[in-house]
């Protein structure tokens, strides 16, 4: 079955049981205090929650574009070194405005797996919130009691606050939440550790692939919960873990959704891909993961900027720069030569990519060119500065690697980590403040309660600076 076929099953199946299917919300969230990025499939939705709002249809479901790069779910140091998170990736998801609750969702969402899907039952396994004593929360009897029916009760398992009560942000709509993860793992391996399979979370082979989460509270900025008007059902399946799961590959890489990408960087860099833990090979992954992330969050119309969700994405982009340019050997921009490949493989789905193609392809090339006209000798003043520090490099010289080479801390922190060094990123934080003019550091955003929108506050926007210079200045205008 091909990735296509997947997202499409999934969103047919939904629609038969009277979901309207809409499309993603765009990356990039405007007029939110809280998120720069699209996180989850709810965002976009949370007003339906908060009950601010009526929605048209009561059950919708969509595949939605989400970036984890930022703020409480942050996932950039794990991509490309394990084999299922991604900066960017869908989210697969159905949702109940205030109509059905946990027996549906739940039920459906087993019959989506073990039915159309046709998942080994014998693979599954499921958790539910175990509750929190601290916070008032009990138990949740309610999903156990409908998992009983289809699951035997040793694959049905407790999991606590962090992984079962699932928060958008600091703030927001939340609730309890149960996670059906796929035990991957060879035959062989599973007999070698019989009895005990199910209680490994952290193994590589066993994934979580969907999330139930049952809204019922608002967290309050003061920490508190405030039950909400309604009780709501939100999900969201990793598609790329799905269609690992489905076409029973070892790596989300190894499927359909990215090995264009890999054999178009192999065809360019000349390089082989060897599915191993080598630099190149994580190489490999980190472009195929981070064009994603720049191609479709510059289409959504956020260019690469030097403050705010624009510096989120030129650091993206400069980290896959550094990955080609240091582990596969290649000193041109490359990241812009997958563009027409994955424009092609979204076209149906996320055909914003394809009609701006060459508008995005120019903005990243220009992007490319303008961090390696330094990264040489960024690259060779960090060694200099590693081959002279003690167990850390020091926020001064983090901050003239920014400043001079235009190395985003993140960069710096990950070739120093290499060399089994730390950054001392408090005294590059202090360096940032005394320079007046520079961009605040990204993610560091104020959160205030949810509250009711005001409409007024949005911006139109007009065009963007200038394409030819490093400092391009994205113009709004409010209206
Ligand atoms: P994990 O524990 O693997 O980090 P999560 O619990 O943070 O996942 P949720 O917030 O529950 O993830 O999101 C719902 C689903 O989205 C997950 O079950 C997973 O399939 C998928 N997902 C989450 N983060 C990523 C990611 N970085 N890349 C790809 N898929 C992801
Ligand atoms: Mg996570
Ligand atoms: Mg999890
Ligand atoms: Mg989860």
């Amino acid at each position: 079955m091909t990735s296509a076929d997947i997202r499409k099953q999934f969103l047919d199946f939904f629609a038969q049981r009277g979901h309207q299917i809409v499309p993603s919300a765009p990356i990039v969230v405007k007029n939110d205090p809280t998120l720069l990025f699209t996180n989850a499939g709810m965002n976009q939705f949370k007003d339906f929650f908060l009950g601010n709002k009526k929605p048209d249809h009561k059950r919708v479901a969509d595949t939605q574009k989400c970036l984890r790069v930022s703020g409480k779910h942050n996932d950039l140091e794990e991509v490309g070194v394990d084999t299922y998170h991604h900066t960017m990736f869908e989210m697969l998801g159905n949702w109940s405005f205030g109509d059905y609750f946990k027996k549906e969702a739940i039920a459906w969402s087993w019959e989506l797996l073990t039915e159309v899907y046709r998942l080994d039952k014998d693979r599954l396994y499921v958790t539910i919130f175990e509750g929190d004593e601290k916070e008032g929360l009990p138990k949740d009897e309610e999903a156990y009691n409908e998992w009983k029916k289809v699951i035997a009760e040793d694959r049905i398992l407790l999991g606590n606050k962090k992984d079962n009560f699932w928060e958008m942000g600091d703030t927001g709509p939340c609730g309890p939440c149960t996670e059906i993860h796929v035990d991957c793992r060879s035959d062989e391996e599973r007999k070698s550790v019989a009895g005990k399979d199910l209680v490994n979370n952290d193994h590589p082979q066993v994934i979580e692939i969907w999330n139930n989460v049952f809204m019922q509270f608002n967290r309050l900025k003061d920490g508190s919960l405030q039950t909400l008007p309604a009780q709501h059902v939100d999900t969201g399946m990793g598609f790329e873990r799905l269609v690992r799961v489905i076409q029973g590959k070892q790596s989300n890489y190894d499927t359909d959704v990215f090995t264009g990408t890999i054999a178009a960087t192999e065809k360019i860099t000349g390089k082989k891909y060897d599915y191993s833990d080598s630099k190149e090979a994580i190489a490999f992954r980190v472009l195929a993961d981070h064009i994603r992330a720049i191609a479709f969050t510059i289409a959504d119309g956020q260019l690469p900027a030097n403050n705010g969700a624009g510096y989120v994405i030129r650091r993206i982009l400069r980290r896959a720069v550094r990955y080609y340019y240091s582990y596969l050997d290649y000193k041109q921009p490359l990241l812009f030569q997958l563009l027409p490949l994955l424009a092609k493989q979204f076209e149906d789905v996320f055909p914003e990519l394809n009609k701006q193609i060459d508008f995005v392809s120019k903005v990243v090339k220009e992007e490319e060119d303008a961090f390696l006209k330094t990264l040489d000798k960024g690259l060779k003043r960090i060694d200099d500065i590693i081959a002279t520090s003690g167990k850390q490099i020091e926020g001064r010289a983090a901050f003239e690697l920014f400043d001079t080479f235009g190395f985003p801390i993140d960069l710096t922190r990950l070739i120093a980590s290499e060399k089994n060094l730390a950054v001392d990123e408090t005294g590059f934080e202090a360096e940032m403040q005394q320079q007046k003019n520079r961009s605040r550091a990204a993610g560091t955003i104020d959160t205030e309660d949810w509250i009711v929108l005001h409409d007024n506050a949005v911006n139109e926007f007009i065009g963007y600076d200038s394409l030819e210079t490093e400092s391009k200045v994205t113009k709004y205008r409010k209206v």
